[in-house]
């Protein structure tokens, strides 16, 4: 079966080039010139790529290709919003939803198949740990988005797809190396040229590879907070046990000084008699004070079985106020494509949602 060479990075290539005999004063230009095809061009055949020769072309042929991942279902919300439904080559699925706004659009990607965090407010949570993605299977994500919205060749100003998020199925931060090539590949200014400010990682606050992400890529940070004491924060989003309040704070101080006091953002769940208190707001602005920070509010999206009820509005507005009364910034997230279960913390593999066996899944 041929491979994809989706994902590939300049390395990956350039080992390739060599392998083929590719003399070293014309492999720069070549690397450049087969990246640049497949990651800016958005071809979608090796035979497109006429800036090399016929028989270069003919080489990668023979082993590669630049064929997609299957789009099994597209949905479109009332509100614009789309969710892809992938299915990868081992038939385990993802989902992928585009968010048009006013001036941007937002690609939520997968960086997993299921999740090890079963953060309970989470329906992703309520799958079992598949496997990781590949590189190319992140990046792949970003391709059919492409492709779908014919949105090849454009600069940063006309482009429907302006920003990536890492917020979609699974903890980006649990498949580092990954996720790390994947958003050099989407940043490359030979590539798709994402700014940096453009992307942003959600993480539910793995702390060791926190201070790691930083050096490495500079990217926006988003971290899911969700709780301002432990003992909920614990029934929350379970990794606290492990890494709780204090000790994330204490990383995200460091990480936030050594990134040029660029924003972080934290994510912050709205569930009716949880989290919701004027209390919880005040704590909130006294823990994370210090840190540069806006304050994500996000109406709990419901999905089937839950055990959980979203705020009432009037109980978020008075949250917000107190938040930015302490001179942070505090929107409130408007819920974007719940009628096609596409709104944060709803996505989950269709086999799933019809109990259909996952390929291979991982109890952990
Ligand atoms: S919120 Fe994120 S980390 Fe938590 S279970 Fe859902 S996908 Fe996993």
């Amino acid at each position: 079966m041929k491979k994809s060479l989706i994902g590939y990075s300049r390395n990956q290539i350039s080992d390739l080039l060599l392998s083929y005999g590719i003399k070293e004063k014309d492999l720069k230009m070549r690397i450049t010139q087969i990246f640049h095809g497949i990651n800016y061009r958005g071809f979608q055949k090796i035979d497109e790529i006429t800036s090399i020769s016929k028989n270069l072309r003919g080489l990668l042929g023979e082993n590669f290709t630049l064929e997609r991942t299957e789009i099994k279902k597209e949905l479109i919300s009332k509100d614009g919003t789309i969710k892809w439904l992938l299915s990868l080559e081992d038939k385990n699925e993802i989902e992928t939803v585009y968010i048009p706004e006013k001036n941007r659009g937002s690609l939520c990607i997968s960086s997993q198949v299921g999740c090890t965090l079963k953060c309970s407010f989470c329906h992703t949570g309520t799958m079992p740990l598949v496997r990781n993605l590949t590189a190319s299977e992140i990046v792949a994500q970003v391709f059919s988005a492409k492709d779908k919205l014919n949105d090849w060749q454009k600069n940063s100003e006309n482009r429907r797809l302006s920003n990536i998020i890492l917020m979609g199925m699974g903890e980006p931060l649990y498949n580092y190396e990954e996720v790390c090539k994947a958003i050099k590949i989407l940043v490359d200014p030979e590539g798709i040229n994402f700014s940096k400010r453009k992307v942003t990682l959600s993480t539910a606050g793995i702390i060791p590879m926190i201070e790691r992400l930083g050096e490495d890529l500079g990217i926006g940070l988003a971290v899911s907070l969700h709780a301002v004491r432990d003992d909920i924060r614990n029934k929350l989003v379970p990794i606290n046990k492990k890494y709780p309040i204090k000790d994330l704070l204490s990383a995200l101080k460091k990480y936030a000084k050594s990134n040029q006091s660029r924003k972080i953002t934290f994510e912050y769940v709205m569930l009716k008699d949880i989290n919701d208190s004027l209390s919880d707001a005040r704590e909130l602005c006294r823990i994370i004070s210090g840190i540069p920070a806006k304050i994500n509010l996000i109406p709990f999206n419901p999905w089937p079985n839950n055990q959980y009820q979203c705020s009432d509005q009037k109980k978020i507005r008075a949250f917000s106020e107190v938040i930015s009364n302490a001179g942070y910034s505090s929107p409130i997230r408007k819920p974007r494509g719940r009628d096609i279960m596409a709104a944060c913390g709803q996505l989950i593999s269709e086999s799933r949602r019809n109990n259909r066996p996952l390929q291979g899944s991982i109890n952990i």
